[in-house]
């Protein structure tokens, strides 16, 4: 198997005021195989929001490396960077953060491909002459109607935001999607909903993802492999079938037995 991401001994700390200094990262390493989606699981303010800005690099992190095919992302320069990035993409908790709310949503959508034009992927060349037709396409991926196209962001449920939000982070055909929370505002059935449109997607478009959910049962339904981190540290990691095994670490049994699945 070829990983698409590796990531190295990551550590990353903040100076948080009073609370002097946070380790939100402890000598973090693991990868991410082709077409693999690897979940991570832990409790709020472990870390996982931070491992998934080091490796959108929207952080630089204080030693380690995120390397994409080999490509040490951090030690790259402006221009080699932003060649990088449109291969790892990303759908946050709240859609809103992404969509501009004073654009139909339809605009946002395109702003990855308005920003590399060059990299029109094949599900959209035959449409690639029109900027609407590209992101109707887009739309009709993430099963959004074309009368969605004008709709400002306050005009659309939490879920059909973020199936915009979805088609967003796919329009440029990223090798890995971080989906950071994605599901966590949604109520069950919608969750459930996107889930399965994620798991489709990932099929059709044979993307790998980095799924970090603080619900390690919403983790379990997506996930080939599941990480879990506490305290800024990676304890365990293991392939989904061996996640009921007696031999997991006594915290993943922790999270597990709190978790409704
Ligand atoms: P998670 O996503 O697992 O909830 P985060 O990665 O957001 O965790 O946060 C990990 C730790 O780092 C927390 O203690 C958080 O308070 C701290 N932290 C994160 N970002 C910052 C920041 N920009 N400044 C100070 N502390 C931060
Ligand atoms: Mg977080």
């Amino acid at each position: 198997m070829n990983a698409v991401l590796t990531v190295d001994r990551l550590c990353k700390s903040y100076h948080a005021g009073s609370k002097g200094k946070v380790e939100a990262v402890q000598d973090v390493s693991f990868h991410i195989d082709e077409g693999e989606c690897l979940g991570l699981a832990g409790e709020s303010g472990c870390g996982k929001s931070t491992v998934a800005r080091l490796l959108l690099a929207l952080e630089q992190p204080d030693q380690g490396d995120v390397l994409l095919h080999g490509t040490a992302l951090h030690r790259l320069s402006g221009k080699e960077l932003r060649e990088q990035r449109r291969w790892i993409q990303a759908v946050f908790q709240d859609p809103t953060a992404s969509l501009n709310d004073r654009l139909p949503v339809w605009r946002s959508v395109m702003e990855p491909l308005d920003n590399f034009p060059e990299a029109i992927p094949s599900f959209l060349s035959d449409v690639r002459g029109s900027r609407r037709d590209t992101a109707a396409r887009l739309f009709e991926m993430v099963e959004l109607e074309r009368k969605h196209l004008d709709c400002y962001p306050h005009e659309l449920s939490g879920g059909q935001r973020q199936r915009v939000a979805i088609a967003r982070g796919i329009s440029l055909r990223p090798k890995l999607l971080v989906c950071d929370e994605s599901t966590t505002s949604l109520d069950v059935t919608i969750q459930a909903q996107i889930l399965q449109l994620l798991k489709q997607l990932q099929r059709e478009l044979g993307m790998s993802y980095l799924f970090i959910s603080h619900d390690i049962a919403v983790i379990e339904q997506i996930s080939d492999r599941i990480m879990v981190m506490k305290d800024g540290r990676l304890l365990d990691i293991f392939a989904k079938d061996e996640m009921w095994d007696k031999k997991r670490h006594p915290y993943t049994r922790l999270l597990i037995s709190a978790a409704h699945f």
